[in-house]
């Protein structure tokens, strides 16, 4: 048809290089979970990254998104999203909202995605374009993560993307018994952990070595509403 034939077809040129991305990158190094490996492949990543790096959305590092922060590598998101063992009824808190990117590969694998972003035009930009998307099921807020969402909590599972010193007590506090929180610890080095609680306590198990950028506590105190 004169007028749309020539156009790339603006829907799904991403669609192979998301495979891709997922064979060699997250399937190749151990990641198994079908649903995991399914929002992976449909989700657009490149709608969350700024214009310029669209042409590396797929590709196996970090990327900047803007206020020094980086959306994380594909398998480090497939990793931890993995570990959260999403069953599709949970109720999840997310810290660290950034591109909003982590928190669309939840959405379709929980009932709902709490997040929390610390600067301010990060979670005005994820949330806008989080709606624009069509994920009803996210709701974001900007606010100190340290503090959790208490009026949301207990969480079925919390996952923090970007690294606390020392694991958020608050945190601990605001996850429900039976629950899994997966988060990065540690300054210069950095271990990605996973956290159980049952009635008995909490149980940590080491996972990987990784790099996030610091879990920061805001110099200005953030209004409540
Ligand atoms: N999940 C993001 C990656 C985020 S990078 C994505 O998919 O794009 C880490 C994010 O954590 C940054 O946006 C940073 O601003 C935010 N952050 C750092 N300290 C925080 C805090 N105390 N509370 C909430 N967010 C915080």
């Amino acid at each position: 048809m004169p007028g749309t034939g020539n156009q790339p077809d603006s829907t799904t040129w991403w669609k192979s290089r998301a495979d891709r991305m997922v064979e060699t990158q997250i399937v190749s190094r151990g990641v198994r979970d079908p649903d995991v490996i399914r929002v992976m492949k449909n989700t657009p990543r490149h709608k969350f990254i700024p214009a310029h790096l669209r042409d590396h959305a797929y590709n196996d590092h970090p990327l900047p998104i803007g206020s020094g922060q980086t959306i994380s590598q594909p398998y480090i998101v497939a990793l931890m999203t993995e570990y959260l063992e999403l069953t599709g009824t949970e109720k999840v808190l997310e810290i660290g909202t950034g591109s909003g990117y982590q928190a669309a590969v939840l959405a379709p694998l929980v009932d709902t995605c709490y997040s929390i972003e610390v600067v301010k035009a990060l979670a005005r930009e994820a949330a806008g374009k989080l709606d624009m998307l069509g994920y009803d099921n996210v709701v974001v807020k900007w606010g100190d993560g340290y503090l959790g969402w208490p009026e949301h909590a207990p969480f079925d599972r919390i996952i923090i993307t970007a690294a606390p010193e020392k694991i958020p007590e608050k945190l601990v506090e605001q996850l429900a018994v039976g629950g899994r929180m997966v988060l990065p610890v540690g300054s210069h080095f950095q271990e990605l952990i996973l956290i159980t609680k049952t009635n008995k306590g909490i149980h940590r198990k080491n996972i990987i070595p990784v790099r996030f950028v610091p879990m920061v506590h805001p110099s200005d105190p953030i209004p409540d509403k």
